[in-house]
C-alpha cells in the first residue's frame, strides 16, 4: 500500500484489522496525518475477514450502545467519502425474547436505548414472521424491531475507513511484523519490525488476539484469549429476501442474516472453546480452525427451533476462526498503566465490526485531547489488573465470557468460572457462615448472607431476588444495631517521602495538610475539574499518608497518583492492598462492641469522626479509621492480614451480645445510596465536577493551587447548568438498577445513574444527573413532576436535594 518505509511517525499503530484501520481513519479526522499502520500480514487477515458483520446498536449498557451506535453511523457514509464500498446495508433487526425475564431484560434496554436516540419498538408476531418469513413466533413471548441497525462487509469496511486514512495522509505497510518496542522513561519510544525501527511518540496496539503478546513486548498486561467461534451459511431458503433484518434470538445463543439466498447463522455459546494455549502460529492468515459439529450443536438445535427450515437447508460453508475476547465480556480502550503513550484497542469479545467505529473514534479522541472525551469506563482498560493476563485464568473464564453477550444480564449476575482468584483471609470463616460471593477486579466478596437452611446462591430476576429479604435485614442491622462487612477488597496505598504532602496536594481538591490522624475524603481532579477518583486520605505521621479506594479503582487510582509523581520530587508511592484486611464495623452499638475488644478510649472526644488511630483489636494492632460509608456510626478496622482471621473470630464472639451481623455488599450498596453517598464510576465519573455532583463540601478552592481548580472556578463564575439529584419511588414495588431514563414534566431529561432498594424508606432509590441550559437551580429542581421509566412503566418519582436518611449526618457523629 504505502512504500516509502519510515524512520518517525508521530503514531504508529499495530494491528490492520477493523480497529486498527478504525484507529488510522479516525486519528487523521482529528488532523494527525503522521500516522503508520502495521500489518504483519495483510489487512483483516487476522479474525476480521471472518465476521458476519452484524452491525447492532443496543447493548447491555449506555456506554457499549452509545459506541455501537456510531457504527452504523460511519458505515453508511463510508462509501460515498472513500469510494469504496462498505456492503453496509440498514437492513433493522428483531430480536425475540423466549421468556418474560428476557422481555423484561429488552423493556429496560428499550428505555436507556430511547434515552441515547436509539429506535426500538415492540412489534406483533405477524409482522415479525413479514419481516422474517422463515421465523417461527408460536414459543416467543416477544419480538422488538431496530429500523437502524444492519449488517456490513466486514472486508469491505476496515478497507474503506483504510482508504480513509490513506486519503488522510496515513501510510499503511503490510507485511511488516512488529518485533519489539522500546521506551524510555516509562514511554514509548520506538516500534522495532522485522523492516527496521520507527521512533514515534504513540503506540495503539491493534493487534486483535495477538495483542496481549504484543503488550507482554514491554510488560504491559492485554487481559485477553482467543477462543473458537463459528458461523454457517445454508443454500436458498424460502421467504429470505435481499435486506430483510438480522434475527437474534438470544435465549437461543443464535443470530441469522441474510446471506444471498440463504441464511448465515451463528451464535453465543455458553461453554466456549479456548484456543492458542500454545501460542498462535506464525503463518496465521485467513487461517480458519477444524469443523467441530459437537461444539455447533447446540446452534443448530436452537436454529431449528427458531426457523424450521434450517432442518432441512444445506450447509454451504462451516467458518471456525478464533477471535479474542476478555475476562468479563467488555472490551478494552485506553492508555496502560505505567506506560506513557502505549494506547490499547482490542479484546473485541465478536463485536468488533460493530464497535470498531466507536472505539477508533474514542481513542483517537483520547490520544488527541490527551483524555477521554466521555466517560469510558466500562471499556477502560485500567479496569484490568497485572494478574488477569495469567494464562490458566484467561482459559478458564474465557469458556464463559463468550456466551455472556447473549446470556440474560440479570442485575447483580456473578461468573460462574475462574473463581477463589483473590480471597479475603476471612472468607472461607464468612464461607462457613453462609456467605454468597460474587466478583469484583477477582475478589471474592461477600454479597449476602443466607441464614441457616438457605443455599447461599443466586436465583436471578429483574424483580426481588432471592436475597432480597436478607439483604434487607442486614442492612436494617447496621441502622438500629451493628453490622460488620468484609472489604478487604478496598485498595490501599501509602504515599511517603519529603514531597509526599506537596504532591498530594496538588492533586486533590480537599486540603490535605491537617493533622496526623485526620481522615480527609477528597476527589482528584482532571483539569477539567471532572472527578477522575474519590477515596481518602490520612496522614499517619509527617510525610506519610495512608490513602484507601475502592478495589475496582485499583490499578486506575494508583496509576493516576503516580502519573502525578513529578520526576524530581521525593514520594514513594507503594501499592499496601495485599497488607491489610479491611473489616467495616457499622451501626448504633459499633462503639459499645469495639470496646470490648480495644483498650482505646473510643468516646467522640478521644476518637472523633473522620480521624484515624492505630489500636490494640483483639490480639492485633490495627489501624482504625471513623468514617463510613453507610451512614452510621462506625469504624474501617485496617488488620495486618495474617491477623485478620483471629480478629473476626473474635469480633463473632463478643458482637452475639451487641445482635451483630454479617452483612454483604448489596446492603452496603443500598445502605449508602440511601444516604446519597456517592460511588466513582457511575454516580460521579471524569465528566462531573465536584459542584455538580453536590459534593462542593469537598473542595478547599482557598488552599492554594490543585489540578482542576481554575476549571471549578469558572465553573463557580458561571453556574451550574446539571446536577446530582437523588429520587425515590413513590411506588414501593418497581426496582432500579441502572440506566433508567428520567422524565421531568413528561419531557426525558436524564437517566438513572445507579439504582438500589432503600430498605428503610421502604422504596427504590437512584440517582441522577439534571441539566438546565440557563443555570440550574434548587426551585427548577424542585418545582419539576418526575417518573422513572421502569420496564415501560413511568412511575412517579420524588427528587431530592439532600439524602432522605439523616439529611444532616448526625448518625455518622453519635
Ligand atoms: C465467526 C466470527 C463472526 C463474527 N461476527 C461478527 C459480527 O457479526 N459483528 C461484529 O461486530 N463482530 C463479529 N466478529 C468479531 C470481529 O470479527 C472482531 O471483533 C474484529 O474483527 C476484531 O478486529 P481487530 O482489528 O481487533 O482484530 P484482527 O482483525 O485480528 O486484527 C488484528 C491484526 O493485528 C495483526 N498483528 C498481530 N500482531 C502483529 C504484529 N506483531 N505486527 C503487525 N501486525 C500484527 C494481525 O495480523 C491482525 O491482522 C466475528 C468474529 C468471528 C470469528
Amino acid at each position: 500500500m504505502s512504500r516509502q518505509f519510515p524512520s518517525h511517525a508521530q503514531v504508529v499503530i499495530i494491528g490492520g484489522g477493523v480497529v486498527g484501520c478504525s484507529v488510522a481513519y479516525h486519528l487523521t479526522k482529528l488532523g494527525w496525518k503522521d500516522v503508520v499502520l502495521l500489518e504483519r500480514k495483510v489487512l483483516t487477515s487476522g479474525t476480521t475477514w471472518a465476521a458476519a458483520g452484524l452491525v447492532g446498536q443496543l447493548w447491555a449498557s449506555s456506554v457499549l450502545t452509545k459506541l455501537a451506535k456510531y457504527g452504523t453511523e460511519l458505515y453508511s457514509r463510508l462509501e460515498a467519502e472513500t469510494g469504496q464500498p462498505t456492503g453496509f446495508v440498514r437492513s433493522g433487526s428483531l430480536r425475540v425474547a423466549r421468556t418474560e425475564a428476557r422481555k423484561s431484560e429488552y423493556d429496560r434496554a428499550s428505555g436507556m436505548a430511547r434515552a441515547f436516540g436509539v429506535e426500538i419498538e415492540q412489534i406483533g408476531f405477524e409482522e415479525a414472521r413479514k419481516l422474517f418469513p422463515p421465523m417461527k413466533t408460536d414459543d416467543i413471548v416477544a419480538v422488538y424491531y431496530q429500523p437502524n441497525d444492519g449488517h456490513t462487509s466486514p472486508v469491505d469496511t476496515t478497507r474503506a475507513m483504510a482508504e480513509g486514512a490513506r486519503l488522510g495522509g496515513a501510510s499503511i505497510f503490510e507485511e511488516v511484523k512488529v518485533t519489539g518496542i522500546t521506551l524510555k522513561n516509562n514511554a514509548v519510544y520506538a516500534v522495532n519490525t522485522d523492516q527496521g525501527k520507527i521512533t514515534c511518540e504513540y503506540v495503539v496496539n491493534c493487534g486483535g488476539m495477538w495483542a496481549r503478546e504484543i503488550g507482554e513486548m514491554i510488560g504491559v498486561s492485554v487481559p485477553l484469549h482467543a477462543a473458537e467461534h463459528m458461523h454457517i451459511t445454508t443454500s436458498a431458503m424460502e421467504g429470505v429476501y435481499p435486506g430483510m433484518p438480522v434475527l437474534r434470538d438470544m435465549d437461543g445463543y443464535i443470530y441469522f442474516k441474510q446471506e444471498g439466498e440463504g441464511l448465515l447463522m451463528g451464535g453465543f455459546e455458553p461453554m466456549a472453546k479456548p484456543w492458542g494455549m500454545e501460542g498462535i502460529p506464525e503463518s496465521f492468515e485467513f487461517t480458519e480452525l477444524a469443523e467441530d459439529w459437537d461444539q455447533f450443536e447446540i446452534f443448530m438445535t436452537n436454529a431449528i427451533q427458531r426457523c424450521p427450515a434450517m432442518e432441512e437447508a444445506g450447509i454451504l460453508h462451516f467458518t471456525v476462526v478464533p477471535e479474542s475476547f476478555t475476562p468479563d465480556n467488555k472490551y478494552m480502550l485506553g492508555e496502560a498503566p505505567g506506560v506513557r503513550n502505549f494506547f490499547v484497542a482490542a479484546g473485541m469479545n465478536s463485536v468488533g465490526i460493530a464497535s470498531a467505529a466507536g472505539a477508533g473514534k474514542a481513542i483517537s479522541e483520547w490520544i488527541v485531547a490527551g483524555h477521554p472525551t466521555e466517560d469510558l469506563w466500562e471499556v477502560d482498560i485500567r479496569r484490568f489488573h497485572d494478574w488477569q493476563a495469567n494464562g490458566r485464568y484467561l482459559q478458564d473464564r474465557v469458556k464463559e465470557s463468550v456466551g455472556l453477550l447473549y446470556a440474560d444480564h440479570w442485575p447483580y449476575n456473578q461468573p460462574k468460572t475462574a473463581r477463589l482468584a483473590r480471597c479475603s483471609p476471612v472468607h472461607f470463616q464468612l464461607a462457613a457462615r453462609g456467605a454468597c460471593f460474587g466478583v469484583v477486579s477477582g475478589w471474592e466478596r461477600a454479597n449476602w448472607f443466607a441464614p441457616e437452611g438457605v443455599e447461599p446462591r443466586y436465583e436471578y430476576s429483574w424483580g426481588r431476588q432471592n436475597w432480597f429479604e436478607y439483604s434487607a435485614a442486614e442492612h436494617m442491622a447496621v441502622r438500629t444495631r451493628v453490622g460488620v462487612y468484609d472489604l478487604t477488597s478496598m485498595a490501599k496505598f501509602r504515599c511517603q517521602g519529603r514531597d509526599a504532602k506537596a504532591v498530594l496536594q496538588r492533586i486533590c481538591a480537599n486540603d490535605i495538610d491537617v493533622p496526623i490522624g485526620k481522615v480527609v475524603y477528597t476527589q482528584l481532579l482532571n483539569q477539567r475539574g471532572g472527578i477522575e477518583a474519590d477515596l481518602t486520605i490520612t496522614p499517619l505521621a509527617e510525610e506519610d499518608y495512608f490513602i484507601v479506594t475502592t478495589g475496582a479503582m485499583e490499578v486506575r487510582d494508583f496509576d493516576w497518583i503516580s502519573r502525578h509523581i513529578p520526576e524530581e520530587s521525593q514520594v514513594f508511592f507503594t501499592n499496601m492492598t495485599s497488607a491489610y484486611a479491611m473489616l467495616g464495623l457499622m451501626g448504633p452499638k459499633a462503639r459499645d462492641l469495639l470496646s470490648t475488644l480495644t483498650d482505646a478510649d473510643l468516646s467522640n472526644d478521644a476518637f472523633p469522626f473522620a480521624t484515624a488511630q492505630q489500636i490494640d483489636f483483639a490480639y492485633a494492632r490495627i489501624l482504625a479509621l471513623r468514617m463510613s460509608y453507610v451512614g452510621e456510626l462506625g469504624w474501617e478496622l485496617y488488620i495486618p492480614t495474617e491477623f485478620a482471621p483471629g480478629a473476626f473470630e473474635a469480633l463473632m464472639t463478643d458482637g452475639k451480645q451487641f445482635g451483630l451481623r454479617l452483612v454483604g455488599l448489596h446492603a452496603v450498596d443500598s445502605l449508602r445510596l440511601e444516604k446519597g453517598y456517592r460511588h466513582w464510576g457511575s454516580d460521579i465519573t471524569p465528566d462531573d465536577t465536584p459542584f455538580e455532583a453536590g459534593l462542593s463540601f469537598a473542595v478547599k478552592l482557598d488552599k492554594g493551587d490543585f489540578i482542576g481548580r481554575a476549571a471549578l472556578i469558572r465553573q463557580r463564575a458561571s453556574g451550574l447548568t446539571r446536577k446530582l439529584v437523588m429520587f425515590t419511588l413513590e411506588d414501593p414495588e418497581p426496582l432500579l438498577y441502572h440506566d433508567e431514563p428520567i422524565y421531568r414534566n413528561g419531557e426525558l431529561i436524564s437517566s438513572v445513574t445507579h439504582g438500589a432498594y432503600a430498605h428503610l424508606l421502604g422504596c427504590a432509590m437512584g440517582m441522577g444527573y439534571l441539566v438546565h441550559a440557563e443555570r440550574i437551580s434548587d426551585e427548577w429542581i424542585l418545582s419539576g413532576r418526575y417518573e422513572i421509566d421502569v420496564e415501560g412503566t413511568r412511575i412517579p418519582a420524588k427528587a431530592h436535594l439532600k439524602a432522605p436518611y439523616d439529611p444532616l449526618g448526625e448518625r455518622v457523629r453519635m
